[in-house]
């Protein structure tokens, strides 16, 4: 990382609450000068000493410099914190967490004030912020050309993947995996459920569930894109419908006689079964995706 201020290009921040704070210590590690606000000013303050600009409104921030990332709370705190303020001829990189629809009025609202608008879903927790084994990255879409011109300044914090120019799909990705966690969370507490009252240690038990996770994650997420792709649902199963809807039993009755309620999993079963009554046994599990569509 370079420490000369004079070869980097200079970042606006408005907004140092966990995340913004992290990301900026990252611009001022790698020598970008730094102009900070937040609505509560003791925040920007204690940046000062680490080499910031401390703005007294975020409207003298925005005019500080061409490049504004804007992290704040939520999208109506985006509102709040630009409202009045001159975006003439900025680039407006919003990492705010929002919906796709609250991400496309947002991108269309600063090209009516003359700004240049990307989107970002934050892939990462702020100690994954400057760390880049760590991982972490931001999902991008906007304006390309203003993705290409700050591609290097926005991959100082964490890494970029850009993924189209709908101001919405940044959001759209971010909830997505977001949500694919989560039903991952869900299974990953209905198998603790079902150890929990026996002479199991769960620390003993955790490598063996993070393995077996992992090992059937990665093959089962890329067939259901290729058969959603070719549209061909048969293609290359390993493992029925037919069958997995019949194993469904052995799961509901290990779980009742565990005394484990099935309430994460049999909504996922049940969809296993109404696709079993429309679609082919030959199938695997990809046939559930549509089944969600309403
Ligand atoms: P914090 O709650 O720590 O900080 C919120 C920030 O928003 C503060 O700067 C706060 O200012 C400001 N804010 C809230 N309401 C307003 C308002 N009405 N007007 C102006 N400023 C306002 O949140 P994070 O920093 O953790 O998160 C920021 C964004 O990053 C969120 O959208 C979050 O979803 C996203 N994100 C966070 C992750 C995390 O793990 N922390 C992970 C991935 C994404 P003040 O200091 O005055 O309260």
């Amino acid at each position: 990382m370079t420490r000369n201020p004079a070869e980097n290009s200079p970042v606006t921040l408005l907004g140092l609450g966990a995340m913004g704070t992290a990301l900026a210590g990252t611009w001022l590690d790698a020598g970008h000068p730094l102009t900070v606000w937040n609505r509560t000013p003791a925040r920007a303050e204690a940046l000062v000493p680490e080499g910031a600009t401390a703005a007294d409104s975020a409207a003298s921030a925005v005019a500080a410099n061409p490049l504004v990332i804007v992290c704040l709370l939520d999208d109506a705190s985006v509102g709040a914190a630009l409202e009045g303020v001159d975006l003439t001829g900025k680039d407006l990189v919003n990492l705010t967490t929002t919906t796709p629809a609250q991400a496309r009025p947002r991108s269309a609202w600063a090209e009516a004030r003359g700004a240049r608008y990307l989107d970002g879903g934050i892939m990462a927790v702020p100690p994954m912020v400057g760390v880049p084994e760590a991982g972490g990255y931001v999902f991008y879409s906007g304006s390309r050309e203003l993705f290409e011109e700050h591609r290097e300044t926005l991959a100082v914090p964490v890494g970029t993947v850009y993924v189209g120019e709908d101001a919405g799909f940044a959001a759209l990705h971010d909830v997505a995996l977001l949500s694919a966690m989560y039903g991952m969370f869900g299974g990953v507490a209905h198998a603790f459920a079902l150890i929990r009252r026996e002479d199991i240690d769960p620390t003993a038990f955790a490598p063996l569930l993070s393995g077996w996770i992992a090992a059937m994650a990665g093959p089962a997420v890329l067939q259901t894109a290729a058969q959603l792709k070719s549209g061909d649902l048969t293609a290359d199963v390993v493992s029925s419908l037919e069958m997995q809807v019949a194993g469904t039993a052995t799961f509901l009755a290990t779980a009742e006689q565990q005394g484990v309620s099935p309430e994460l999993i049999d909504p996922y079963f049940e969809l296993m079964r109404r696709r079993l009554a429309v679609g082919s046994g030959e199938e695997d599990l990809t046939g559930v995706v549509d089944l969600l569509l309403r």
